[in-house]
């Protein structure tokens, strides 16, 4: 017994000192060691005296890293860090050490607890009463999770997102989880760099004359704060003045976060298949294949740093904010006689204070009336003057590609919506997200010349404004619309809005761990 005591305060120490700086908490203090005795035990029982001391040491050295990491940053070892450590310098690593010396104190628990192990491991073990307490409190481990997934998570997350993120992310497993990870994610930017080689065999009739395509993500934009689709406030009156503006009212995102959510839009992958998105080129591709100009065009968010969603685009472009998109657009659509444009936009993530002045119409609002953000009602008032803001650079882009003489269209998605309801945290928190999380608008818009070669489509496209949607259906739609053909292994005539074979779509939500999915309808 000498030996578990020595493992429990290896493995606690780092647990402990974690929750008795800030934001403590008792409960996951109890339920750490909850999960983590199990495995005390289990390493207690084992006879063989040097693979109980190696396996011991192993786990010593974790915990001291995990102390450490505690004592420095209040947080586990996370993958990031692992590969940091083995990408670094000498100079660096050296540098690192010298300045983490004050933190040595708090690892003597650690060494204290090894202390114990080595002690206990001289005497006579108990290997069936060590089994026996391991039997115990896994059995206990296990009710404890089934009570917390079905009580008070009410089933609402899947046993494997709640043991990622309560049980493998906590010590003594969480370093041997984030090697895994950063294995997986060194592995994934493999994928990356292959994927510069892929092609989509794109092909398209040739078409003589000036044609302009843009796909935008929104952010956080809420189909049900619209009034072009019923919301009672006038939110978007500019876009309400376009004709040739169509809104799809059954699209739902496929994720509620955006590093999971804008992926799924500019790439072939799914909730079920979301690495595609590493091994694959994005839809900028087939436009190029096709000879467009490509741009991408963001405001520091996340195709700013996600670099390899773009990578291979003719420029990538920063603005400062989603009102100069519309004159990027305006002066590239005339230098080249063919371009497709990704734009990203800052819209409507909270806290809501990306608009205008002018946009300033609904009060009382936290940015400018001093209101609460607590108060919901503010809230709401201050979310609404971002949609007003974003009705207009939408509006804008629409006018800087609509020219008598160009073929133009445009696609808009929002990557996610957002929930307003107090002690929610806007969208992204929990694996059963509300409606507001992931119902968002899709607006189509064509030009006069677009409309009058593609009736055929424009009509589909109509009779599809109420089918089931998501964003799988994007990457084809988008190709569709300026007539681009790609390779049969992976075209899907049947998800394009344009096309008579589309079906309605089973959607699916990649959840915040971006392994699981949830079925939403
Ligand atoms: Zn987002």
């Amino acid at each position: 017994m000498i030996t578990a005591a020595g493992m429990s305060l290896m493995f606690f120490t780092p647990i402990v000192i974690k929750e008795a700086q800030g934001d403590g908490s008792i409960s996951r203090i109890i339920s750490s060691i909850l999960y983590g005795l199990p495995l005390c035990f289990l390493l207690s029982a084992i006879r063989k005296r040097w693979l109980m001391l190696t396996l011991s040491g192993i786990l010593f050295l974790t915990s001291f890293i995990e102390t450490m990491m505690v004592v420095l940053f209040r947080n586990y070892i996370i993958s990031g860090n692992i590969i940091a450590i083995m990408t670094t310098t000498m100079d660096e690593g050296g540098g690192f050490i010298r300045s983490s010396i004050h933190a040595l104190p708090y690892s003597l628990p650690v060494l204290a607890g090894m202390f114990l192990v080595v002690h206990g491991a001289r005497r006579q073990r108990h290997a069936y009463l060590h089994l026996a307490c391991a039997a115990i409190t896994l059995t206990l481990s296990a009710a404890f999770i089934l009570y917390q997934l079905h009580w008070r998570w009410a089933d609402n997350i899947t046993p494997r997102f709640y043991i990622t993120q309560n049980v493998w992310s906590r010590p003594p497993y969480n370093f041997f989880y984030q090697a895994s990870e950063s294995a997986r994610q060194m592995r994934l930017k493999q994928r990356i760099a292959e994927s510069d080689t892929m092609s989509f065999h794109s092909v398209r009739k040739l078409y003589k004359g000036r044609e302009t395509y843009v796909l935008i993500i929104g952010e956080s934009l809420r189909y049900s704060n619209l009034s072009i689709a019923g919301y009672h406030r006038q939110t978007t009156p500019q876009l309400e003045k376009e004709s040739r503006l169509m809104v799809f009212d059954n699209y739902y995102a496929t994720a509620n976060l955006t590093m999971y959510s804008v992926p799924q839009i500019l790439t072939r992958a799914t909730a079920t298949d979301f690495e595609l998105c590493y091994k694959e080129k994005s839809i900028f591709k087939p436009f190029q294949e096709c000879g467009f100009k490509t741009f991408a065009i963001c405001c520091d968010n996340l195709i700013g740093y996600e670099l390899y969603l773009t990578r291979g685009v003719d420029r990538l472009l920063s603005v400062k904010s989603d009102e100069e998109i519309a004159g990027v657009i305006d002066s590239l659509a005339s230098r080249y006689e063919k371009t497709f444009f990704i734009v990203q936009m800052k819209g409507s993530h909270g806290p809501y204070e990306n608009f205008r002045r002018q946009d300033d119409v609904f009060h009382p609002n936290p940015v400018s009336d001093g209101a609460s953000w607590d108060d919901v009602e503010a809230k709401v008032n201050a979310y609404d003057n971002t949609v007003l803001y974003t009705d207009f650079c939408v509006s804008s882009i629409i006018r800087a590609i609509d020219k008598p003489e160009s073929q133009a269209a445009m696609i808009m998605v929002s990557d996610h919506g957002d929930d307003f309801r107090p002690g929610t945290g806007g969208h992204g928190g929990n694996c059963n997200p509300d409606k507001a999380e992931y119902h968002v608008p899709l607006l189509f818009w064509n030009s006069v010349l677009w409309g009058e070669n593609h009736a055929g489509k424009l009509f589909m496209a109509m009779s599809h404004r109420s089918i089931p949607l998501n964003a799988d259906n994007i990457f084809y739609s988008v190709c569709d619309m300026a007539e681009i053909k790609i390779g049969r292994q992976y075209a899907r005539e049947d998800w394009s809005v344009f096309s008579p074979k589309l079906t309605a779509h089973r959607r699916l939500l990649l959840v915040p761990d971006g392994r699981n999915h949830i079925r939403l309808d």
